[in-house]
């Protein structure tokens, strides 16, 4: 059976003063919460801070993306061991925003996985799609063909975490039905068991899209939804708290 992780993705917001809700989120998780992990990943200027602030607690802190290669002249971009350095346990690959704004394919998201798991932290995958992709009857064909490129060559089932999030219910506040939330992950864990086995079981399989605390409930009681991916209700350690309270 998998984990359940509550992880949130700041994105490119938050600045020093922001890390108060770092310290009332490592305040409020609680190690004895059994099988659940809380994460928060944040931008690359404030990891080392808040991994410093969240050290003595159980929340995990991860990192937004990164490069596929270990170091050199690639100005600006960060690498896996350098977010492990900083004290990243996690960090989220594939992105929408990243594969949108970035043109990242799921050949370079394969790869940035497969740096994270070099650099010794676990990546997120990102798998979703668009709304016309689902308007077309096109969804599980496209979302399954995305995880199965984006997957890191040897990785083992331990090692990886999938967040399924459909592109129009990012930021938007429309969220995926509990039914296709349902078919979406069983045609994801079907998929991951072709590739790994019944060790397919032991991978969280997240649901990200406009999770807040009034749908929390519904969605992370989905059979093989393993927790959530949040963006905006991260921001908030009130919110953020709430959504792990349901999990
Ligand atoms: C996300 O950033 O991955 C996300 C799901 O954002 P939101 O919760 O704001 O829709």
């Amino acid at each position: 059976m998998a984990r359940t992780l509550i992880a949130g993705n700041w994105k490119m917001n938050g600045l020093r003063a922001s890390l108060v809700e770092i310290t009332a989120i490592a305040g409020g998780v609680t190690p004895a919460k059994e099988n659940v992990e809380a994460l928060i990943c944040v931008p690359a200027t404030l990891l080392m801070q808040a991994a410093d602030q969240a050290r003595e607690s159980a929340l995990n802190i991860g990192g937004e993306t990164c490069h596929t290669n270990e170091k050199g002249a690639h100005t600006g971009d960060v690498s896996a061991e350098m977010l492990a350095d900083a004290g990243a346990s996690y960090v989220i690959v594939g992105h929408s925003e990243r594969r949108a704004d970035h043109d990242e394919t799921s050949e370079i998201v394969a790869s940035q996985a497969a740096a994270a798991l070099r650099a010794g932290i676990t990546p997120i995958i990102c798998v979703g799609e668009t709304a016309a992709e689902r308007d077309s009857g096109k969804a599980i064909e496209v979302v399954t063909g995305m995880l199965r490129d984006s997957l890191p060559e040897g990785a083992s089932a331990e090692s990886v975490v999938i967040a399924y999030e459909p592109v129009w219910a990012i930021g938007t506040g429309n969220v995926a039905t509990v039914e296709a939330v349902d078919e979406m992950h069983n045609a994801l864990r079907s998929c991951l068991a072709d590739v790994y086995g019944a060790a397919a079981d032991l991978i969280p399989i997240l649901y990200g899209g406009s999770m807040k605390p009034d749908n929390a409930g519904d969605l992370l009681a989905v059979k093989n939804v393993n927790g959530g991916l949040i963006g905006g209700a991260s921001l908030k350690a009130t919110d953020f708290l709430a959504i792990y309270a349901k999990a």
